[in-house]
């Protein structure tokens, strides 16, 4: 799936431009136009990178920066920062907010392509490395392996892919056309039903009968990881 971009700018000119080229180049891409919609934003779908505009009206750019910093969910999810051409002190206080990168307008096209492109490399790269563990579960995504204590759970691609999306976003809970949408990637064709199928395998899998099951079923709503699986019950 390509990568997607969140530009949160409240000039329509400029993130129309950004948009545009963006998507020219295969990213998907979505548009906030105000500080305190990112959140919302990031709620409905982690991106891949946020582009972000330092002046906007209500929160500032640097404020949203710091607190994606804050939150462990977001905390390493790549930022670039478009500031007005000046003074040096912004740029440096743009970086110590914590984005990682900034782009100073007006700026051009190749060169926010370059950025970005650039950015998505790094962090890639970092979370290739990446572990996600809670509990006794880790996911190892560079691996592709699981482990469950020191046991090897085997799982197809597709498990792979739900165990690890639901991790990334423990306690959140996901309906079964989110999940259609994000681990199949909306083949149309697939039933929702498929999801109960999976996630029944993976539970299989991942608990034998015996251990706490990970995955908590919200009636009528869908699946979350349970990140306190297996505590205090
Ligand atoms: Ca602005």
């Amino acid at each position: 799936m390509s990568a997607s971009i969140l530009i949160v700018e409240d000039e329509a000119a400029i993130h129309q431009l950004l948009d545009y080229n963006l998507k020219a180049e295969g990213f998907r891409t979505r548009v906030v136009e105000t500080g305190e919609d990112v959140h919302m934003a990031i709620a409905d779908e982690m991106p891949d990178l946020v582009l972000l505009d330092w002046m906007l009206p209500g929160i500032s750019g640097i404020e949203v920066c710091k607190l994606l910093r804050a939150r462990d969910q977001t905390k390493t999810l790549p930022v670039i920062m478009l500031t007005a051409r000046g003074e040096e002190t912004e740029r440096v206080r743009g970086l110590a907010t914590g984005a990682d990168d900034y782009i100073v307008k007006p700026f051009s096209v190749p060169e926010v392509m370059a950025r970005v492109k650039s950015l998505l490399r790094r962090a890639r790269a970092e979370t290739i490395v990446e572990q996600i563990t809670f509990g006794d579960i880790t996911i190892d995504r560079a691996r592709k392996r699981v482990m469950r204590g020191s046991r090897d759970i085997a799982l197809s691609p597709t498990e792979f892919r739900l165990l690890e999306y639901l991790m990334q976003s423990p306690g959140r809970v996901f309906s079964r056309a989110q999940l259609l949408d994000r681990v199949w990637g909306n083949q149309s064709e697939i039933d929702e039903r498929t999801v109960d199928v999976h996630v029944g395998r993976l539970r299989k899998q991942l608990s034998r009968g015996k251990e706490a099951d990970p995955i908590r079923t919200v009636r009528s709503s869908g699946y979350s990881f349970d990140e306190k699986h297996g505590v205090g019950r």
